[in-house]
């Protein structure tokens, strides 16, 4: 049955909330699979989503639905099919993953249409006077007038964002070459893209491969920052598209790399939506309506994007896949890496995962034969990857955070006339405020960590990373009421004091999320060092991902230990990426070099790092885990709970760790265990890890769990979650 038919009777609806099981309704007209429709669960309103046809339980008299809130289905069977098999590969009740794929507006129930906004279109006039005006000096009005002959009309944002200025607009609505209309939003597609450059070899075969594929396969493109990748994705976009196919590529932040999405703009001719958190709520269901309807051919998203419907998908790429960004960390936790996969094999269809640092899963699956890797090994601007070097921090006198090598290499690669980087992942101006008298340090109160200090312009504040509570800093310690308070350790904010004592003719701009806390403050931020005006930069991760600073020569990352000493087994392949992709951004147009200072120079994963590479060291961080049987190899699940009682926490953890090993005894159940961090926002958090052989062993396991372990008891002012395949321990 496909979802277009319609169909009277017994309909199978998907509704928000805890619901493990689907609830079955009467439909007196007919529905289609797909569309919303509104219905009443106790007295309740709610929302929900036509999953199937008939198939009620028998001997129940039926509820009818209150009213179709759709004519035409808003999902297809597809995209159920990947919603249904999220639901059940994550444990996540369906009608919560149904309902929390559509945008607000449309999980609401307003109408699926597309808002409406004042459009211009070019005119039909005669051809002389057309002629005249293309062949005439205003150039800015022509390329505006053929931009509007070759699409469906286009609002002034759209015209802005192609590069349009209104004022060209003024005297061709005067002339009579364009009108005016209020009409639904469509996306612009680009008149006028521009050629890409010649593929080098390597991105030849990329893409042939890619492009031969005829059905369902997983393509690793590994190659270092600058080597090409985009090249690859844009010219085998184009191959699908040219097929009237449409691409999804999914990004891990649109917010920090605007430059990817106009580049992908001015290359492809296609129209394009983009789906993130960074759009309004109409903006998001506007765009979202474009993707389901197939009039964009190219939807470019942040992860949950991985969830709309796409008319007639052809490629998938995932850009930066190792990114940890792509995995949820709230409601149902998936991986849209892993969600890009399923969904490219279950349309057929090829996908794309690139990356300089492929994540160990996607290593692993390469070592098995599952993905086929294609390499770019030389940076398509043909200079050298930066080298690599330790410093020894050990029993050196430092200046602020900073040795002294590191200063000398700054002092020459700014001497030279090019710009160094700093990264530190950690904002504010020290993580902790200490009493150099008592060793007090200023704790949150309402979790068991540290406050980190922010220095502001008037007053300095402490602020908790961990639940936001922030408190103005004392002046005196708060035990032995010394006032002989210290900041240990620097974040970005001291960092750029140190060096601007240290250089004080150079410009040193810092970019993090105090510094650019909006979109438009970063791109000024990230404009200014793409410039070449900053001679220093000092960063966190976000200074790290997809830039091109044409100036930059040195990277200097400030501290490398908190990721050798962590516990979290993927510690080290997270400071390995961290460590390629800060220093992606080095020698771009010139040689560069990047150094790392370490109390643990020594560390084998770093030591691997600096004379294999990443592939060396990711390679014996697998071997390590396959030894101990750790993610990929083995598959986990945690269980977090949390309660502002301890002792019901852990009675709860108790409980549902018993079960766990009741329903499957051959799983290695741990737990109750604190969590690393176990009071937070005073809530006290257990955990419960479950780890097995086989993913369908933990599926098996955690679809008999979760909906008993919901019914228990103990569950009742209970918060827990179920995170399949975690990333973090938290
Ligand atoms: P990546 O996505 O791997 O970081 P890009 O695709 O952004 O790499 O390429 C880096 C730079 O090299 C870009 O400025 C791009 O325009 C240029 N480039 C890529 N491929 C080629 C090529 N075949 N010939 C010339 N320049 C290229
Ligand atoms: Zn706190
Ligand atoms: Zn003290």
């Amino acid at each position: 049955m496909t979802a277009h038919t319609s169909l009277n009777g017994p309909v199978a609806v998907a509704v928000p909330g805890k619901f493990y099981l689907t609830l079955h309704y009467h439909s007196p007209q007919a529905v289609a699979i797909g569309a919303r429709v509104a219905v009443t669960v106790g007295r309740k309103p709610h929302v929900g989503v036509v999953v199937a046809h008939g198939a009620a339980p028998a001997n129940i008299k039926l509820k009818d639905i209150e009213n179709i809130i759709d004519d035409a289905p808003l999902f297809d069977s597809a995209t159920l099919a990947l919603l249904s098999w999220a639901a059940q590969y994550y444990a996540h009740p369906l009608g919560d993953v149904v309902c929390s794929a559509l945008p607000t507006l449309l999980s609401a129930g307003n109408p699926a249409t597309l808002s409406t906004t004042k459009t211009y279109h070019a005119v039909n006039a005669d051809a002389s006077t057309i002629d005249q005006l293309l062949n005439g000096r205003a150039k800015q009005q022509a390329a505006l007038y053929q931009q509007l002959a070759s699409s469906k009309g286009l609002d002034l944002s759209q015209l802005k964002q192609l590069g349009h200025k209104s004022a060209a607009l003024k005297p061709l609505v005067e002339r009579g070459l364009v009108s005016q209309r209020e009409q639904a939003v469509t996306c612009p597609a680009n008149a006028q893209p521009v050629a890409g450059p010649t593929l080098n070899q390597e991105q030849a075969d990329a893409v042939a491969a890619i492009q031969s594929s005829q059905q369902h396969q997983c393509f690793v493109l590994q190659g270092v920052t600058g080597s090409g990748k985009t090249e690859v994705y844009l010219q085998t976009a184009q191959h699908y598209l040219a097929q009237n196919q449409a691409v999804l590529i999914l990004v891990p932040e649109i917010g920090l790399t605007p430059q990817f999405l106009s580049r992908v703009q001015q290359r492809l001719a296609a129209p394009i939506t983009v789906l993130h958190s960074g759009l309004n709520a109409k903006q998001r269901k506007d765009n979202w309506l474009a993707a389901q309807s197939g009039e964009a051919k190219v939807v470019i998203g942040t992860r949950s994007a991985v969830l709309a419907p796409i008319q007639n998908l052809g490629l998938i790429i995932v850009d930066e896949e190792h990114d940890a960004a792509f995995k949820q960390q709230e409601q149902m936790r998936y991986h849209a890496r892993d969600l890009a996969v399923v969904r490219a094999h279950q349309a057929n269809i090829p996908v794309v995962l690139g990356s300089a640092t492929p994540s160990g899963e996607t290593l692993a699956n390469i070592q098995r034969g599952q993905y086929q890797k294609l390499t770019l090994r030389n940076r398509a601007t043909g200079q050298a990857v930066p080298t690599i070097q330790a410093i020894d921090l050990r029993s050196q006198t430092l200046k602020g955070p900073l040795s002294q090598q590191l200063i000398n290499r700054i002092q020459h690669h700014v001497a030279a006339g090019n710009q160094a980087m700093l990264f530190l992942n950690r904002r504010g101006v020290a993580p902790v405020l200490l009493c150099h008298e008592c060793g007090w340090s200023a704790d949150c109160h309402r979790c068991d960590s540290r406050m980190t200090l922010h220095r502001g312009q008037y007053k300095d504040r402490l602020r908790c990373h961990h639940c936001d509570a922030s408190r103005a800093a004392p002046q005196q310690c708060e035990s032995c009421h010394s006032s002989n308070l210290i900041s240990a350790g620097a974040g970005t904010a001291g960092l750029e004091e140190t060096l601007q004592t240290l250089f004080p003719e150079q410009t040193v701009l810092r970019v993090d999320r105090d510094s650019a806390s909006t979109a438009k403050q970063l791109h000024a931020a990230l404009d200014k060092a793409t410039q070449g005006q900053a001679d220093i930069l000092v960063g966190t991760q976000m200074l790290a991902k997809g830039h091109h600073f044409p100036k930059l020569t040195l990277v200097g990352i400030i501290d490398a230990d908190a990721g050798l000493y962590s516990s979290d087994y993927r510690a080290t392949e997270r400071l390995a990426q961290q460590v390629i992709q800060v220093a992606g951004r080095a020698g771009r147009e010139t040689a560069g070099e990047v150094f790392i200072q370490t109390h643990m120079p020594e560390h084998p994963a770093l030591q691997a790092l600096i004379s294999n590479g990443y592939d060396g060291a990711i390679s014996s961080m697998l071997e390590e885990r396959q030894a101990s049987m750790l993610p990929p190899f083995s598959h986990m699940a945690l269980i977090r709970i949390s309660h502002t009682r301890a002792d019901r926490a852990e009675a709860f953890a108790r409980a549902v760790s018993m079960l766990a090993q009741q329903i499957m005894p051959t799983a290695l159940v741990m737990g109750p265990i604190t969590a690393p961090m176990p009071r937070k926002a005073n809530r006290w958090r257990y955990q419960v890890l479950i780890q097995c052989q086989a993913r369908s062993e933990r599926s098996q396991l955690l679809n008999q769990l979760v909906p008993q372990a919901d019914q228990h008891k103990l569950a009742s002012g209970m918060r827990w979650s179920v995170d399949v395949d975690p990333v973090d321990f938290f």
